[in-house]
């Protein structure tokens, strides 16, 4: 399997090249230069396998068709370390469980940092520490987060051999349990860096660097944010997994509702149905930073700025760009790269947004090419969490809840819909203490957190000084 930008570069790369790569060099995403087709005997064979033998075996299936350039005793071998019931607390993984009237959570959140990022994140830490070994390398991980990528990030490289983490995130904008999370790591390879900002300008500031192509390469730089197509095809797996424990047999069809910020999540389950599975809608659900939302309602992608981006108590989709979104642009346009180059390398740099209300594929190819979406706010945010706790006695996060609000707007009779759970609740105890007046259980390992030291330094939005500091910092 070879991997192209979404900008038109073709020079092919396999998948170690681009694992360990952030935006690919015109400044685009990479994707595969095409999605394997996955037929009714495959499904009924990954049905079986995910049932009898786990997910890991899944994931290796799942990966071993994107990744031809490691071998696949070696491929296995690091699906099983990462994917076990010790460090996700269940045999299955991401256990599937309904909430009410055909809707489903399923749970991708109890990984060591209590968030879904953990389900790539910590393939992408035992991936890394594979290839850097192989290729007697080393490599600077820059990052941006609003919370839960950071945290994902630091548990699955801690201690990791040749990899250094320096991580952006904004300043105060972290639930305390988040911040707690990040900053009490004392491991010598890992760097938190607290920006006086919003998200939208650590992730500036990450690009800013990936862009000066001559630092990249002095300083070895890569990046572990939701672009990379690595983190991308491990969340593919879940939807299969999601698929299989929701239905008997493949003539059926499942809808998932996917809590969204940066596309990246969602992205996945797109490549999934590309691939075969038999999903109906994907229902990408928004808090008030609704950029995605009015796409899918109108066409218009309009990004916002740095000052209109509002913080909210589902923190996590605090965005003003879906950084993932130009994947999906490119294969809705039918994988033309000098078109989304035209869209996202000039549109929105020259006047901040693009129309494809009027494309066909957009505006056909089964309605909005197969996506709804809607969007969440606190209030609703507040009433969801309330009414699942007291009606279902089950409590959910404030992203979850914004899937569950939306979700409850699209299912579908015969459809089961599936809410992806992307955080569990005591990462944002003080929302679920104003809807619920309870505070969230809190997984034992966690007791004390906020009150350890912490090891953190405070930087402005400047690429030059994170510049300046990774390079203090490598020796
Ligand atoms: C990152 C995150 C999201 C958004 O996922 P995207 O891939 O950015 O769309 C939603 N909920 C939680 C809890 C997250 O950490």
């Amino acid at each position: 399997m070879k991997y192209i930008s979404t900008r038109g570069d073709q020079s092919p790369k396999h998948f170690c090249d681009i694992l360990l790569e952030g935006l690919a060099p015109d400044g685009g995403l990479y994707l595969p230069e095409h999605y394997p087709k996955v037929d009714d005997a495959t499904l009924s064979r990954w049905r079986g396998l995910y049932q009898n033998q786990g997910y890991a075996e899944l994931a290796f299936e799942v990966l071993s068709l994107y990744i031809d350039d490691i071998p696949a005793v070696d491929l296995k071998a690091l699906c099983q370390k990462t994917y076990t019931a010790e460090v996700f607390g269940s045999k299955e993984i991401v256990p599937l469980r309904a909430l009410e009237n055909g809707i489903w959570l399923e749970a991708l959140s109890n990984g060591p940092t209590l968030a879904f990022k953990d389900m790539a994140m910590q393939l992408l830490g035992n991936l890394f520490e594979y290839e850097l070994a192989r290729r007697g390398e080393e490599l600077n991980i820059l990052g941006a987060t609003s919370g839960d990528t950071g945290s994902a990030a630091e548990y699955a490289m801690r201690g990791k051999k040749g990899v250094r983490v320096f991580m952006t995130s904004p300043k105060g904008r972290m639930s305390p349990f988040q911040q707690a999370q990040m900053f009490s790591l004392m491991d010598d390879n890992i760097f938190n860096i607290a920006v006086d900002g919003v998200f939208d300008d650590c992730q500036d500031m990450v690009k800013a660097v990936s862009n000066d192509l001559d630092f990249k390469r002095q300083y070895k730089i890569g990046t572990v944010n939701s672009i990379n197509w690595a983190r991308l095809l491990a969340q593919v797996v879940y939807y299969f997994a999601g698929y299989f424990q929701a239905t008997q047999q493949n003539t059926e069809k499942v809808s998932f509702t996917v809590p969204s910020g940066n596309f990246g999540n969602v992205c996945a389950g797109h490549v999934a149905r590309m691939m075969g599975l038999p999903i109906a809608r994907l229902v990408v659900a928004t808090n008030e930073n609704d950029v995605l939302d009015e796409f899918f309602k109108t066409g218009v992608y309009r990004v916002r700025a740095s000052a209109d981006t509002h913080e909210t108590s589902s923190p996590s989709m605090d965005i003003s760009k879906a950084s993932n979104f130009e994947r999906f642009v490119f294969d809705l346009l039918g994988r033309d790269g000098a078109r989304t180059k035209a869209l996202f390398g000039d549109a929105l740099a020259r006047v901040g947004f693009f129309d494809l209300e009027a494309h066909p594929a957009f505006s056909q190819a089964a309605t909005r090419y197969g996506f709804d979406s809607g969007k969440s706010s606190h209030a609703d945010r507040l009433a969801t969490i309330k009414d699942t706790w007291e009606r279902h006695g089950t409590m959910i996060d404030t992203h979850t809840a914004d899937g569950v609000k939306v979700a409850r707007e699209h299912v579908q009779a015969g459809v089961p819909m599936i809410v992806l759970e992307t955080a569990l609740p005591i990462k944002f105890a003080e929302t679920i203490v104003e809807a619920t007046g309870r505070e969230p259980d809190r997984p034992a390992k966690f007791n004390g957190i906020e009150a350890l030291p912490k090891r953190v330094v405070d930087m402005a939005a400047d690429a030059q000084a994170i510049k300046t500091f990774i390079a203090g910092h490598c020796a």
